[in-house]
């Protein structure tokens, strides 16, 4: 077993159960790409298992802190097991959901996510790949379930020098490259395609947030709405789900708008896109609100879901301003009394920044607004004590004064 020797005060975050070591913590030692190691402090203490990656600025991440633990098929299992076994108990209203969740699930870099029958799964670290045969057996024996699609096509993995993966790990047809597949949430029907959809296909981590905005819209009676970075229209589904009778779903991905008409006719709302009360723009999000409020337009409910703005800390200042700009345009485009649903999935972004970016954007719109709710990703994909930096998503549900 190699180890690793940290640089002397750098023991404190793994002490903390924290699970990343940096590359300038570490004193000495090294392994292959995602080879376990022990990693001990400068005076020799046990401190970590966990796996080498020796090109990120993650220089390890854990898998235990325990001494007396193996790394080994039966471990990952066991962490399997227990993921699966929390998401069995937070009544999740879908048969689509996330099973693990990376660091939150003692994971690192690992994602798996349920689709009805299916499972689709990113190994987004050089630990998580070297036991891809491993965690997919595993995952397939606990579940019960033969097909088990790879995405492991995120950016992030060249940090890690990993090339780009994708397609079935377990079952399927080879050589398939698009999904038919069908989920239900909230009772919706929704279409996901996890081989060409984003992420693994569909956004679950709004799932609550979608219930919500139907609630709120039939609470608040909103019959036009205009749904900012739509996607495939969950929030539009949502939206006329809620009651309301004339949507606008906006995006800048034709085959996302494509998904989105299939939504609306799969949920009963023929004859509100027949009628054209349902309207699809492949456009940017910013110049949409712009001619929008050229033209005079109004509507009673907004949502805005833009992609991350700021991956880092480092891009916040920039990304503030777009948030700024596009939630200052909603602000206007909003009927008085009009719900604004604006939301920020930048790791960057912190909450507060957030609502701080938010309420600059009321002023410089010369209005005001009640928060009604403040919003954050799905129950299934978890903040846990240890690991702040797992919470991404943020938002704020606001009525217009
Ligand atoms: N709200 C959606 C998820 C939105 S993800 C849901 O509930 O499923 C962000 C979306 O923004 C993606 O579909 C992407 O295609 C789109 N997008 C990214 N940049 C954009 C831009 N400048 N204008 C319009 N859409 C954009």
């Amino acid at each position: 077993m190699k180890t690793i020797r940290l640089r002397d005060g750098k023991e404190r975050s793994l002490q903390r159960r924290h699970p990343w070591v940096f590359e300038g913590s570490v004193a000495r030692g090294g392994a292959d790409a995602g080879e376990t190691v022990r990693v001990e402090s400068h005076a020799g203490e046990f401190l970590a298992w966990g796996a080498f990656s020796p090109q990120s600025m993650f220089r390890v991440r854990a898998w235990s802190f325990v001494e007396a633990e193996r790394i080994d098929a039966a471990f990952f299992e066991s962490r399997l097991r227990r993921a699966i076994a929390l998401r069995g108990r937070l009544g999740i209203a879908s048969d689509a959901m996330r099973l693990v969740h990376g660091e939150a699930d003692g994971l690192p870099g690992l994602i798996v996510d349920r689709y009805g029958d299916l499972l689709c799964a990113q190994f987004l670290s050089a630990g998580a790949e070297r036991w891809r045969e491993v965690i997919a057996d595993a995952l397939c024996a606990i579940i019960g379930l033969g097909r088990l699609y790879e995405r492991s096509d995120a950016s992030v993995r060249a940090l890690e020098g990993l090339e780009v993966r994708t397609g079935w790990l377990r079952g399927g047809v080879a050589g398939e490259t698009s999904t038919d597949l069908v989920i239900t949430e909230h009772g919706w029907t929704l279409g996901v395609d996890i081989a060409q959809g984003h992420k693994t296909g569909y956004y679950l981590d709004q799932r609550e947030n979608r219930r919500r905005f139907a609630d709120l819209v039939r609470q608040l009676g909103c019959r036009s709405v205009l749904n900012g970075f739509s996607y495939t229209g969950g929030f539009s589904v949502a939206a006329l789900a809620g009651g309301a009778r004339q949507v606008v779903s906006v995006d800048s991905s034709a085959p996302a708008l494509a998904g989105a008409r299939d939504n609306l006719r799969r949920n009963g709302f023929e004859s509100l896109l027949n009628s054209g009360a349902c309207e699809f723009a492949d456009a940017d999000v910013n110049q949409y609100l712009r001619e929008a409020l050229a033209a005079g337009r109004s509507f009673d409910a907004i949502v805005l879901d833009p992609p991350k703005f700021a991956p880092t800390a480092a891009h916040a200042e920039r990304a503030a301003r777009a948030y700024k700009d596009i939630n200052r345009l909603a602000f206007k485009l909003l009927a008085p009394g009009g719900l604004l649903l604006t939301f920020s999935c930048s790791g960057g972004v912190s909450a507060d920044l957030f609502h701080k970016i938010v309420a600059g954007a009321a002023l410089d719109a010369g209005v005001d607004g009640a928060i009604l709710q403040r919003l954050e990703g799905a129950c299934d994909h978890p903040t846990t004590m240890v690991f702040p930096e797992g919470e991404y998503l943020k938002g704020l549900a606001i009525l217009k004064s």
